[in-house]
């Protein structure tokens, strides 16, 4: 039968991680204890994905359909995720954005069941002792977010815990990581949202964010504190203010295995979606032209990355930076300026100041990519002047939630009369003009980081540098077929997911091995060693 445990009865049926509920058969329901407890008849696993489905599918809000989904992770842990790999395309956007927007901030509201871990500045000298609490003795992937910059929303403090808890699931179903070996991780240090510190059932730490020093410190507790109880971890920063974001990554990013998922997680499948795109335009990547509407961590984390990767096509890093561009809230990132943040200062030009339209006019970009949070800021008068200058104009509306994006799939195929190479941030459905299909490719970060995952897990390696997440961008843009890039599209379909973590973790490691960067000498079959490492939530 499979089923090794000691437990029976109720504690079989109760345990999330064992429990098959009605798919028990005749002889396990009589091994274990459960005869009278289950109903009689017995259903395969495919049967309940499909009464699952069914009972998703009549709830009426996204909401209601998270919440529901959620319950299921608590009752039948390995239903939950063979449900969502069978079904990733429509659940996806309820387990991650946009619904998990909506989650986080109503989180305080739907609280039913402890997920996660939860530290504030009251745990400070005792999180080392505090992390025995953790029921699993393995933990190799932490999702951590202090809830300051949640997707577009600002700060949302403890509410924020929908993002580890969401990108985790996504670790398990996309990636193959065992849902033991993660751990989701709300580092509470207040929150500065007036309308959440007077809500009286707020969650939180219920005070305003503690900053500078001691934050930083109470970081670097928690850090030691992790890599000594479970010394292979790899630590995936979320969702951190952007300035912060910066310091963090550059204090951690060379000395311990992490990575910033909205800098680094988002510059790979950025630059993954724009290797494709230039094979659909037929301008080369390195001659290409790139114009920024955002200059926060994701614009700049893509604009890093794609720097290295114009320097690997033999530019000279000046001549690299001269290709890309940002416009922020102020207008372009120009010498002149003298409210630049230091991660801003690479990318100001010497040129006049000038604001988003003349910009287009006066830099003529191939590529527009918008990561601004600002919904709706890709006019009309945006995408048709992008149609005048480009014969296939490459617009990415990277911004999150749905709400926040630069531009709907509407918006773009039409003002663009159906030529745009368009990715977005956000999922739109199919839309339909002129007698044509278009489908929006969405430039999910969860393309990437379930295989940065797997590597890691696979080939231990002591940290992650940018070199890293270029060669996961080239090889998201290798899983991606003739017949999608003929349709326009950017990025391989989701339901290849498995496959693409699998090739971006084969690519990953290969690389850490030739970079010296692990200790684990390359497998024979490295395919095998990493496929046998997945999991497989089938019954
Ligand atoms: P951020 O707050 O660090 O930066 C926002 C930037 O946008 C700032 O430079 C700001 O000046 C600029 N901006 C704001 N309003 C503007 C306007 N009206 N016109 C021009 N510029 C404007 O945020 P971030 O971390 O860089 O994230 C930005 C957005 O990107 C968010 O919506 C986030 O959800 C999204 N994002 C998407 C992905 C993805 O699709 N893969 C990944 C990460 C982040």
């Amino acid at each position: 039968m499979g089923l090794i445990t000691n437990k029976r009865g109720v504690e079989v049926l109760r345990d999330r991680k064992i429990s098959k509920s009605t798919s028990f058969t005749k002889e396990e329901r009589q091994e274990l204890g459960l005869r009278g407890l289950l109903p009689y008849s017995v259903g395969s696993q495919q049967k309940q994905i499909n009464r699952v489905m069914t009972n998703i599918r009549r709830k009426e809000s996204d909401i209601e359909k998270y919440i529901f989904l959620s319950a299921l992770q608590d009752r039948n842990e390995q239903l939950f995720y063979k449900t969502i790999m069978q079904n990733f395309a429509e659940l996806l956007p309820i387990i991650y954005t946009p619904t998990v927007g909506q989650v986080c901030k109503e989180f305080s509201q739907i609280y039913r069941n402890d997920k996660g871990f939860f530290l504030t500045p009251e745990d400070k000298g005792e999180i080392r002792q505090i992390l025995d609490n953790w029921p699993e003795k393995e933990v190799k992937v932490v999702v951590i977010t202090d809830g300051q910059r949640i997707l577009g929303l600002g700060d949302l403090g403890a509410n924020g815990m929908g993002i580890p808890i969401g990108k985790l699931s996504l670790y398990v179903a996309g990636g193959g990581i065992r849902p033991e070996f993660c751990m989701p991780i709300m580092f509470d240090v207040g929150t500065n949202n007036e309308a959440y510190l007077d809500d009286l059932l707020y969650l939180g730490y219920p005070h305003k964010r503690m900053v500078g020093e001691p934050y930083f410190e109470l970081l670097d507790e928690f850090i030691v504190a992790i890599r000594d109880k479970f010394p292979d971890v790899l630590i995936q920063f979320e969702d951190f203010l952007t300035p912060n974001a910066y310091e963090i990554l550059n204090k951690y990013q060379n000395q311990i295995l992490c990575f910033n998922d909205d800098i680094q997680g988002t510059a790979a499948v950025a630059l993954g979606g724009v290797l494709s795109a230039s094979r659909i335009s037929g301008i080369p990547f390195k001659d290409s032209t790139i114009l920024f509407l955002g200059a926060g961590s994701a614009a700049t984390g893509i604009a890093d990355l794609m720097v290295s990767a114009l320097i690997e096509e033999g530019l000279s890093e000046e001549e690299a930076h001269r290709r890309l561009w940002f416009v922020d809230i102020h207008g372009l990132l120009v010498k002149s300026r003298t409210d630049l943040l230091p991660h801003n200062l690479p990318y100001a030009h010497d040129a006049a100041p000038l604001n988003f339209i003349e910009a287009i006019k006066y830099l003529l970009p191939n590529i527009l990519i918008g990561a601004s949070g600002a919904g709706g800021t890709f006019t009309q008068e945006v995408i048709e002047l992008m149609s005048e200058i480009n014969h296939r104009p490459v617009i990415f509306a990277l911004s999150n939630p749905t709400s926040k994006s630069e531009c709907t799939a509407a918006e773009v195929y039409t003002y663009s009369n159906g030529t745009a190479i368009f990715a977005s941030g956000s999922p739109f459905a199919e839309f339909e003009w002129q007698g044509k299909t278009y489908t929006t490719a969405q430039g999910n970060n969860v393309y990437i980081f379930p295989g940065i995952g797997l590597a890691c897990i696979g080939m231990k390696p002591s940290h992650l540098p940018d070199d890293i997440f270029m060669v996961a961008a080239s090889a998201l843009a290798n899983c991606i077929d003739q017949s999608e890039l003929d349709a326009g599209r950017v990025y391989p379909n989701l339901t290849k997911l498995r496959f693409i973590s699998l090739e971006i973790a084969k690519a990953v490691s290969l690389k850490l091995i030739e970079l010296g960067l692990t200790k684990i000498s390359k497998p024979a079959d490295l395919h095998g060693y990493l496929e046998a490492l997945m999991y497989n939530p089938e019954y």
